[in-house]
């Protein structure tokens, strides 16, 4: 079992490093002092883990190329060898097999030499060939298939350098080998021997080259982090970096408030699955807790997560993943995010990939809190501290934004000004506080009461205006009724009493051309103080 999976890592991936089933690592990393990562020592201890996919197990079409060169070298390296094995025994063929399922029951040839066309996996070998070539892996032992008392096919188990198996060698006879039986069990296992340090060497080079290139990754990463200032682009980009540096298939950025003691998925690479995507992190999931705890957690095969409590959530439980891992970006003792790369296929993320992810998280720490305070502080100085909503200025920004956009587009964009009625009255009536809390009431209805692209502002005192683009007419006039009414209905419970306003909208409408920029806001203002002048409580267009 393990020759075939080993194999794979050695031939595919180019390389294996330590496995760790299940292992919740405890090292705990902080955000200044994590080394750049070293290359692991080399082991090809594999767990028991189902057929991998060289395909999906590799991210994208550079380390897929990389990974067929890579086999293609092996086999390049491999054949004069063979060629001196077939002349040495007179073999009409000589084949280097790994065994996929670790039961021969699917073979896969590694490098080959022989007339005609090679064996195909699928196809090759009669029932007791198969039988033989796993006994022979399986016993570590040479063996033959005899036919008329001569041997025609003989196999030898190949290892690792590390002693770990590796496949078989398999040398095939049209008639008889020259060289004699009893020979040829000496021979074989020094053949194998040799092939097992090839296929070694040639591993650990292709680990090396493979660490050097997530390094030489990490190292132009950490150049960029320090360009990136918009929080949208960086946490995207953090994702991809996550999936690049890992060779995982897809990575999400939490968030997570210490504070608070929760979190939220901040962003997604394009292939997380979408039951992921769009969910709050709580304490009682994985994330959660090595996000409370500071700790990264990884699962080398994770299909059994979703057994000890949902990944985001304590109930997103069924959570296709083969391998997981959760690493906490910290800044000091307080968590501020998780990267968690995942893939659907066990053994994909080993103990190396995890190393240089959470490299990846102790780089972003910085430039990802530096973003996100730049926002926040941005965001503050556009909001109206009363109501939630945003302010003059940015409504000032967004009208012209707008207004050029549809200039530039076409269609039409709509201006609605709306006016709370004898404000003056409840302010004197029940106090300046009564009317802060109606003003709030008022804002959250207009705010509720709209779709996500339309800006909603307070634009002074009990002033409130909404940008409704590519909107027409009718359409504004049928908003704005819409709200009024739910306006009249409101009812404000405030101290005891409570108090009912009414609202007075005017509505304009810009059609590129249609009038200089200023004359939208002045239209609307008009059709606003014409619905005063009407007895108020109406939207005039
Ligand atoms: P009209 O129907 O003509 O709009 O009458 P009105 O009383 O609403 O209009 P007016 O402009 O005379 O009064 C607006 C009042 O809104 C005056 C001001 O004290 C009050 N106001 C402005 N900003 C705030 C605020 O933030 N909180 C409170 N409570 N009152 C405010
Ligand atoms: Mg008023
Ligand atoms: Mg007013």
């Amino acid at each position: 079992m393990g020759a075939a999976l080993a194999f794979l890592a050695l031939v595919v991936l180019g390389g294996a490093a330590g496995f760790a089933g299940g292992l919740w690592v405890a090292a705990r990393r902080r955000a200044v002092a994590t080394p750049l990562p070293v290359p692991a020592p080399l082991r090809t201890v594999a767990p028991p883990r189902p057929t991998l996919n060289p395909v999906q197990v590799l991210r994208g079409e550079d380390l897929i190329a990389l990974a067929e060169r890579d086999a293609r070298e092996l086999t390049e390296e491999l054949l004069p060898f063979l060629v001196d094995v077939s002349r040495q025994h007179g073999a009409s063929e000589v084949t280097l097999w790994r065994d996929v399922g670790g039961d021969a029951a699917t073979l896969e040839i590694v490098a080959w030499t022989g007339e005609g066309l090679p064996p195909s996996g699928a196809a090759w070998g009669t029932a007791p060939e198969r039988a033989l070539v796993a006994w022979s892996a399986a016993e570590q032992m040479v063996g033959f298939e005899r036919r008329d008392g001569e041997p025609r096919l003989a196999i030898c188990p190949v290892r690792f350098a590390s002693g770990e198996p590796a496949g078989a060698l398999v040398l095939s006879a049209v008639d008889k080998f020259i060289t004699p039986r009893d020979a040829l069990r000496d021979w074989l296992p020094r053949h194998a021997a040799q092939v097992g340090r090839l296929v070694s060497l040639f591993s650990t080079r292709n680990e090396v080259a493979r660490q050097s290139r997530f390094t030489r990754a990490l190292l132009r990463i950490a150049r960029d982090l320090q360009k990136a200032h918009e929080p949208g682009t960086l946490e995207l980009s953090l994702c991809g970096y996550a999936v690049e540096v890992t060779g995982g298939e897809f990575a999400m950025l939490l968030r997570w408030d210490a504070a608070q003691k929760a979190g939220r998925v901040a962003s997604f690479s394009e292939r997380t699955p979408y039951a992921l995507r769009e969910s709050a992190v709580t304490t009682a999931s994985v994330a959660g807790a090595a996000c409370v705890e500071g700790t990264p957690a990884f699962w080398e095969d994770a299909r059994f997560l979703a057994e000890r409590g949902g990944l985001l959530r304590e109930d997103d439980g069924g959570i296709v993943a083969g391998s997981m891992a959760v690493l906490p970006m910290m800044r000091g003792s307080d968590c501020i995010g998780a990267l968690v790369v995942g893939s659907s296929i066990p053994g994909v993320l080993r103990a190396l990939e995890i190393r240089n992810g959470s490299v990846l998280s102790a780089l972003a720490v910085n430039a990802l809190e530096a973003a996100w305070e730049l926002a926040e502080t941005s965001r503050r100085s556009r909001t109206d501290a009363l109501t939630g909503l945003w302010n003059r200025r940015h409504f000032d920004e967004q009208l012209e934004r707008e207004l050029a956009e549809t200039d530039r587009y076409g269609g039409t964009c709509a201006l609605v000004i709306c006016d709370i009625d004898f404000f003056k009255k409840v302010n004197d009536t029940y106090g300046h506080d009564a009317g802060d809390v109606v003003l709030q009431q008022v804002a959250a209805v207009l705010r509720d009461g709209v779709r996500t692209v339309d800006i909603c502002a307070r634009l002074g005192g009990e002033e409130l205006a909404l940008i409704l683009p590519k909107t027409a007419h009718e359409g504004a006039v049928e908003l704005a009724e819409r709200l009024r009414q739910r306006l009249e209905a409101m009812t404000v419970a405030y101290a005891g009493v409570t108090i009912r306003v009414t609202v007075s909208m005017g509505v304009a409408i810009y059609q590129p051309g249609s009038d200089a920029k200023g004359g939208l806001f002045k239209r609307a203002d008009e059709n606003l103080y014409a619905a005063k002048g009407q007895g108020r409580n109406r939207v005039v267009s």
